[in-house]
């Protein structure tokens, strides 16, 4: 994990306030430009986006009280268009938050004179900006979130794809088994299926039924279970599958697999190379996110900062 330096995200003499909404956490920081004041509090988007929204203002109004800020960046689940600063779509996991005009409702927390810019982008777009910020001489970059599910986002030549309907990088959702295990957006066989904590506890109990966690499976693969062995190897051949379709079509610098599922990956990158060396001819760079849950926060001030802040030239 590396912390920001000054020279990272420029010189910002007031703060700019950083959010980041998630399906199950909210984290809020001030960047001047290094990260500070960094807090956290569950989501409960069960309660709905007006709620967590109310929640959200009531945790950062104190600083938008005592300091003037420079501007507000959002990283946020859900497809975004960072044009208008409209969640153009997003899934259960956030209800309420489908066709909101989040930029407008953040807008409303100032006095209309006082309001500072606000800029809204997907989580995972987000991220993508602080490893590419991280890495200079990388210009086209995939960035594979594996977690809960599978996020993705997509740099090429230097710009980040948003697509026709804001839903580029939707990566989890690309199909790797037809009629395979059903999925939360209607198709069947998604990666996300495949690749994300539970869909890798889904292909582990094919193995040995009885498992309860990924934490198990790790522990038996570590005493040599056999069947642990095989259900690892089954998930780096589903993860090589799809990185290997995935650079034929972005032909990348780079790809970073970040995700809390990375923090398991000396068990498996030893055999997802071997499998994707199986499958193409072509060798995949291969990296690991270097800020971890703090990239969408990063991540979505550096593009405030390069909308924003960067002196024309
Ligand atoms: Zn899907």
């Amino acid at each position: 994990m590396e912390s920001l330096s000054q020279n990272d995200v420029g010189a910002i003499e007031s703060p700019v306030l950083a959010i980041d909404i998630g399906g199950t956490h909210v984290r809020v920081a001030l960047f001047d430009p290094v990260m500070r004041a960094h807090r956290e509090i569950p989501t409960l988007a069960a309660d709905g986006a007006e709620t967590v929204l109310r929640r959200l203002h009531h945790l950062v109004q104190p600083w938008i009280q005592s300091r003037s800020i420079r501007g507000v960046a959002v990283a946020t689940a859900g497809q975004v268009n960072p044009q208008s600063g409209r969640v153009v779509d997003a899934t259960q996991n956030l209800p309420g938050f489908r066709g909101l005009d989040l930029a407008r409702q953040l807008r409303s927390w100032f006095a209309p004179s006082m309001a500072p810019p606000i800029l809204i982008e997907n989580d995972v777009n987000a991220a993508l900006a602080a490893e590419a910020m991280a890495r200079p001489n990388v210009s086209s970059l995939i960035v594979l979130a594996l977690g809960t599910g599978v996020g993705g986002a997509l740099m090429i030549d230097g710009h980040i794809v948003h697509g026709a309907h804001y839903f580029a990088g939707e990566l989890g959702h690309m199909i790797l088994h037809p009629h395979g295990r059903p999925c939360n957006c209607g198709q069947t066989g998604c990666l996300e299926q495949y690749v994300s904590g539970p869909g890798l506890l889904l292909t582990a109990r094919q193995y040995y039924a009885p498992l309860q966690s990924p934490e198990d499976l790790f522990l038996s693969l570590a005493q040599g279970e056999p069947w642990a062995r095989d259900a690892v190897n089954q998930f780096a051949e589903d993860l090589g599958l799809a990185l290997t379709s995935l650079v034929n079509v972005i032909d990348p610098d780079l790809v970073v697999l970040a995700g809390g599922l990375t923090t398991t990956h000396a068990h498996w990158a030893e055999r997802l190379t071997t499998s994707i060396r199986g499958l193409s001819r072509k060798a995949i760079p291969l990296a690991y996110t270097k800020f971890g849950q703090d990239s969408p926060l990063i991540g979505v001030v550096e593009l405030f900062r390069q909308r924003y802040l960067v002196p024309p030239r």
